[in-house]
């Protein structure tokens, strides 16, 4: 094997998909399938796509190509706002857009006609999460303006939650949210399309029936992808979380004091990170870093490792107390948590390697 590695289960990633579309059609809900967390990767979106999505959204326009380059022919959303700089290039590759700015959807609206073309726009509303989203009391005149643009569609009104500040999704914030779509439809004699209101952090809400069922539309990445929910990270019951795991190889194999000799600065990144003296420890130095991963969300999968810390190109682990004596040569294996995918799908040194099913990566591990 080539180390490090990234191994996906795209079985695991089409059941999960498969458990999120049909808890949320039970509701009325459509979902997105959120591609970003796999940085657009098309074979990962394809398992979506057999798991029951229809359409798929993503953060990054160069993702956007990378999916329709591999293939794939549904509906795609640009998630993150468009730049002014690059409208042309929204217009281009996506299909809608999420949008809080009402420059540039003029821009997209001049472009699209330019094109022949209607691009779908998407309003995000501002509900407490305190990222993108227009405030609630600038909405109307905000429509009211966006309705005069021939080369837009107003197809929904949609927010996003528990993403920069954690605010959880809650009947009070998604009712506000079905609200405001009704003031809409009412003062404007129109019929939204989407109410996007949420996330992977929506799940609880709506397994415990607190979802009003005017919201019938959810974006969805992390559920997928990682299989849980976001505001506690619990594992969601009926997806699986072995979906992708990360494999590294040990460099260096020594006993070595676990508390640092001498004088001590800063590290390579600038901290002073604690140490507790345990005496002395086998530590493994594998060829995984920074660079590659988040090692904060990043978990062995055998409990009797630990993570001791990791600068750019490598990871130092404990492995006194591993299950099976460590050696060099030797693979670790590791969960990810969301900001270690991202960043090991991200990284060109991390290969990734796709396999079908449990048995045969088990067998690997
Ligand atoms: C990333 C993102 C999502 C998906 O979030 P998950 O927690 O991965 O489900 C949905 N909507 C917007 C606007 C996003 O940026």
């Amino acid at each position: 094997m080539i180390t490090p590695c990234l191994s996906i289960d795209l079985g695991a990633i089409e059941h999960n998909a498969q458990a999120i579309v049909r808890l949320f059609a039970e509701h009325g809900i459509a979902v997105s399938g959120v591609t970003k967390g796999a940085c657009g990767d098309p074979e990962i979106a394809k398992a979506m796509l057999r798991g029951g999505i229809e359409t798929l959204a993503d953060s990054r326009l160069e993702n956007i190509a990378q999916l329709r380059d591999g293939g794939i022919d549904v509906p795609l959303t640009l998630l993150r706002l468009p730049a002014l700089s690059n409208i042309a290039e929204v217009v281009a590759r996506t299909n809608a857009s999420l949008n809080s700015e009402i420059d540039v959807v003029a821009a997209l609206s001049d472009e699209a006609e330019r094109c022949g073309v209607v691009h779908d726009v998407v309003l995000m509303v501002e509900l407490g999460d305190l990222r993108e989203g227009i405030c609630p009391n600038d909405l109307m005149p905000f429509v009211d303006r966006m309705l005069d643009l021939p080369g837009v569609r107003l197809a929904g009104l949609g927010t996003n939650l528990a993403c920069l500040a954690g605010v959880v999704p809650s009947p009070d914030n998604m009712t506000q949210l079905v609200v405001l779509a009704e003031e809409i439809e009412s003062k404007f004699g129109l019929e939204l399309e989407l109410i996007s209101g949420m996330n992977s952090s929506g799940l609880e809400l709506l397994a415990a029936g607190g979802m009003p069922a005017r919201v019938n539309h959810a974006r969805i990445g992390e559920a997928i992808l990682l299989g849980c929910e976001t505001t506690h990270r619990r594992p969601w019951p009926g997806t699986r979380q072995d979906t992708f795991l990360l494999y590294a190889e040990i460099l260096e194999c020594k006993r070595k004091p676990s508390h640092p000799l001498g004088e001590r600065a800063e590290d390579a990144f600038g901290q002073r990170p604690p140490f507790d003296n345990r005496g002395e420890r086998v530590r493994a130095l594998l060829n995984v870093g920074r660079e590659d991963v988040d090692i904060g969300s990043l978990t062995p999968l055998d409990p009797g490792i630990a993570i001791v810390g990791a600068s750019s190109g490598y990871l130092v682990a404990d492995v006194t107390e591993a299950t099976d004596a460590a050696a060099v040569g030797d693979v670790l294996t590791f969960r990810l948590g969301y900001g270690a995918l991202l960043a090991a799908m991200t990284s060109t040194y991390v290969k990734k390697r796709f396999c079908k099913g449990h048995k045969s990566r088990a067998a690997e591990v």
